[in-house]
């Protein structure tokens, strides 16, 4: 019998299903797991003493932005350092046109983790369209029909939406529904960052599911939450319109990052008409307008009251834009450094100018949810975990702690600390259950055969250190990753290994 690549002796096996752990030792060869069962005095190249820690299928990420980082980062630090061996790039919309140039252009020099994409609804839209706010002509609706049908020939898993974006906020249902039915012919799924996640979030996850009912795939809700003070409990119901859903025969399911902030662009606090661009008018030429610019503040300020800002303007932290004074300064802040008291009004027509002088540009952290509404979402058995990140590189400037800690999080501070889900449940919301939903049946679980993606961790000591202060601090407790059988992070260290595979559809 040959040598092992890599033996794991005497750990805690936790292998995704659910189950409760077992002790074993694992034997890899050639990139998959070889045999789990006692040793004995089987030798491997490398051999990993276990004993005391808990071995689990790598972690799964479903809803990343992680394909753009990965040319400038390709190790990407601060995903395999939380254990996750396999992230879902192209989500809310924002994805390559191209699969297979995406997957060529990193094949070049490797990548350390494994990369799925889903086709984008908001790139395709804006390719065909541009930020056009009306219903695509048949042309322009049969151009993107056939944009989606390549994507998912090469390899996509699916169609992702972002309707709380531009241009994704202009189409109406049956727009995504004839672009989902593409998706579906393929065996793709339909995941959506729903079109409002405040005052009008049971809305838009009953056109998510109709969506997915219409046109006959799987739906994931994105990232899921009430945002806005004005909108908190409103989970409870739609975990039930999940669960009704799932009962009619819909294959129904969410993920969640485990923060109580978000993390996106200015302008999303901004009406989507606004962000139009038709007959040379832009965002930019309209806040130049008096009229105009009247009308974008009432949106703004309804926004502050109601949305992200979450009914105080202190809770929206500006991260990124043209002016260094304003970062990490709240929008109450900013408003105040202008000479203003930080009235919704007054912090819109802040935020007004700090996007016009940005040129559009911008990034804020939105203070918006609820802790309880966290811990209900995060107990469903349909919640799998994700963290709504992106690789971030050496000169990253701004970020979130979700992109370094969220994973550890959970196991440290929800399941061990809180006691809201068991250990094996938190890793099966990392594992078997994100791996099923994307159709990668050869990972999310250990057994023979499976691929040899596997994350070794301290279950007393595995916690995030990310905060708000320090968002770019790796996690403690992760004794060691692999990645397609390869030795990506052992003793807290990245080993430089670049062993991750592109995974496609099965079938394309
Ligand atoms: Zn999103």
């Amino acid at each position: 019998m040959d040598p092992f690549d890599l033996v794991i002796r005497r750990g805690l096996i936790l292998d995704g299903s659910g189950n409760p752990w077992y002790r074993s030792d694992i034997g890899v060869r050639g990139g998959r797991i070889a045999t789990i069962g006692l040793l004995g005095e089987q030798q491997g190249a490398f051999v990993l003493d276990a004993d005391g820690l808990v071995v689990a299928p790598g972690f799964i990420d479903v809803h990343t932005h992680a394909e753009s980082g990965l040319s400038h980062a390709p190790t990407a630090d601060n995903y395999v350092q939380q254990g996750v061996t396999t992230v879902i790039g192209g989500n809310c919309g924002d994805a390559p046109l191209f699969v297979s140039d995406t997957f060529e252009h990193l094949a070049g020099d490797g990548i350390s983790c494994n990369l799925g994409v889903l086709m984008g609804h908001n790139a395709v839209r804006k390719a065909v369209m541009g930020l056009a706010n009306r219903a695509p002509t048949d042309r322009e609706l049969r151009r993107m029909r056939a944009m989606v049908a390549k994507g998912m020939l090469e390899g996509a898993l699916g169609l992702s939406t972002g309707l709380k974006y531009v241009p994704g906020a202009y189409a109406e249902t049956p727009e995504l529904v004839a672009l989902a039915r593409i998706a579906a012919r393929a065996g793709g799924i339909y995941c959506s960052h729903l079109r409002d996640e405040g005052l009008g979030l049971i809305d838009a996850v009953h056109e998510a599911i109709d969506v997915g009912r219409q046109a006959r795939l799987p739906v994931q809700l994105s990232h899921h939450k009430a945002a806005g003070k004005a909108s908190w409990g409103k989970v409870t119901r739609t975990l039930e319109l999940v669960d009704r859903a799932r009962e009619e025969g819909l294959d129904v399911t969410l993920d969640q990052y485990p923060y109580t902030a978000s993390c996106t662009n200015l302008t999303i606090m901004f009406p989507a008409w606004a962000l139009e661009e038709t007959n040379g008018d832009t965002l930019l030429t309209r806040l130049r307008d008096p009229d105009a610019r009247a009308k974008i503040r009432e949106g703004v300020t309804f926004n502050i009251l109601n949305d992200r800002g979450s009914g105080d303007p202190g809770n929206v932290v500006i991260i990124a834009c043209i002016d260094p004074a304003c970062h990490n300064k709240s929008l109450a802040e900013v408003t105040a450094m202008k000479g203003l008291s930080p009235t919704p009004e007054n912090a819109a027509e802040a935020l007004m100018d700090l996007v016009l002088d940005s040129e559009g540009h911008g990034q804020a952290i939105y203070h918006c949810m609820s802790e309880d509404d966290v811990c209900t979402v995060m107990s469903h058995p349909a919640v799998m975990v994700a963290s709504d990140g992106w690789v971030v590189g050496p000169d990253s400037e701004w970020t979130h702690p979700r992109l370094f800690g969220t994973f550890p999080r959970v196991l440290g501070r929800y399941a061990r600390e809180k006691l809201l889900l068991p250990l094996r449940e938190a890793v099966r919301k990392m594992t078997s259950l994100p791996a099923q939903r994307m159709g990668l049946f050869d990972r999310g679980l250990l057994r023979p055969g499976m691929a040899a993606d596997l994350v070794v961790f301290d279950a007393d000591r595995v916690i995030d250190r990310a905060d708000w202060g320090h968002p770019k601090q790796f996690p403690e407790g992760i004794a060691a990753v692999i990645v397609n059988g390869g030795l990506t992070v052992y003793h807290g260290e990245h080993t430089g290994l670049r062993r991750g595979a592109f995974l496609r559809r099965r079938g394309a």
